[in-house]
């Protein structure tokens, strides 16, 4: 039996790793991928994190890692299928069927990104369609690729893409972007990126590998095609919460309805980082919830 049990290894659950153990907790990380980091490692650049300009996401992960490892967190690599409550007693279910116990536990399961649901995404995914192009970009040098979107990821992966791709096309759905002014201003200097503008994606095509994609334009209510070899699908994220809908309360949306103290309808169970509802999903709102996360179980425990 764990004083607490921490699901996702990202910021959030470093973080709350970090300052479990300060506290002397006795814990465990859950986290299904072999090295976690969360939506970092696939971060090309990470400018905004204090006291750190310019570095590379992949080496941040790696640094919230071995400062939880130095801690002397304990990790365990799996995917949490299921957690119940059984008052003083939590329990987490992996899909594997191992089972875990801990007095509260740490929901940090952070969000993934969101798909368009458009004949051929699932079909060419990995054949062409991305999610990442920080991940996958390189696979495409030379080529012509597409950007889905308008927010911040996707004008920082066209802006990325266009240092090595032939021609990006940013299609968006509006007549303006909603991305940061700075990075929108970096997208316009570039020299190969075509903004296509009231544009929606109604098809991605080809035989074995993406060959063109189809698009509509809403506005004018005419169709057109565009060859290219790459897809990278950046419409935004929803958060991985089946696992917890059933026992902790959700918004409309699916994020798990936490406050800033963390706390979620059960008593000792809390959401932190990404996975809860909030304003800002950033590394440093992740990683000051992972704090308050901790605080509030540390409460909850004595
Ligand atoms: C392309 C991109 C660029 C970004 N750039 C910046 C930036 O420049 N600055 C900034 O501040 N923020 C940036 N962000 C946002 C930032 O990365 C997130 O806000 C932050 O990572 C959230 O941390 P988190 O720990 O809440 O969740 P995540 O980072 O999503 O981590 C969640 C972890 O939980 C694990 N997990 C999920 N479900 C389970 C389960 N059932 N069982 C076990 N493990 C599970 C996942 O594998 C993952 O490792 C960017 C995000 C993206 C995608």
């Amino acid at each position: 039996m764990y004083d607490l049990i921490i699901i996702g290894a990202g910021p959030a659950g470093l973080s709350a790793a970090v300052y479990g153990k300060r506290a002397g907790l006795d814990l465990l990380v859950i986290e299904q991928t072999p090295m976690g980091g969360g939506q970092v490692v696939n971060t090309y650049e990470v400018d905004n994190y204090l006291g750190l300009p310019s570095i590379n996401g992949f080496d941040l992960a790696q640094k919230f890692r071995q400062h939880a490892d130095g801690m002397g967190a304990v990790f365990q690599t799996g995917k949490v299928a299921q957690i119940n409550d059984d008052g003083e007693k939590k329990s987490v279910e992996l899909t594997d069927g191992t089972v875990f116990e801990a007095r509260t536990l740490i929901l940090a399961g952070g969000a993934e990104h969101a798909k368009l649901g458009v004949p051929g995404e699932e079909m060419f995914r990995g054949q062409g369609v991305s999610y990442c192009a920080t991940c996958d970009g390189a696979f495409f040098k030379k080529r012509d690729v597409a950007v889905i979107g308008g927010g911040d990821v996707a004008v920082e992966d066209a802006v990325y893409l266009s240092r090595f791709c032939r021609r990006v096309y940013l299609i968006h759905r509006r007549d303006s972007l909603r991305a940061a002014k700075s990075l929108q201003e970096k997208l316009f200097a570039c020299e190969n990126v075509e903004v296509v503008w009231d544009s929606t994606l109604l098809a991605i095509e080809g035989s074995d590998l993406v060959e063109k994609i189809r698009i509509r334009n809403t506005k004018e209510e005419t169709e057109r095609e565009i060859q290219v070899e790459g897809v990278f699908i950046a419409v935004g994220m929803h958060p991985d919460t089946e696992a917890y809908r059933e026992l902790v309360a959700c918004d409309e949306n699916g994020w798990l309805i936490a406050g800033e103290d963390c706390a979620t309808n059960v008593p000792g169970i809390y959401a932190a980082g990404d996975i809860r509802t909030k304003t800002l999903r950033q590394i440093v709102t992740a990683i000051s919830d992972g704090a308050c996360a901790v605080a509030s179980a540390e409460r909850y425990l004595s």
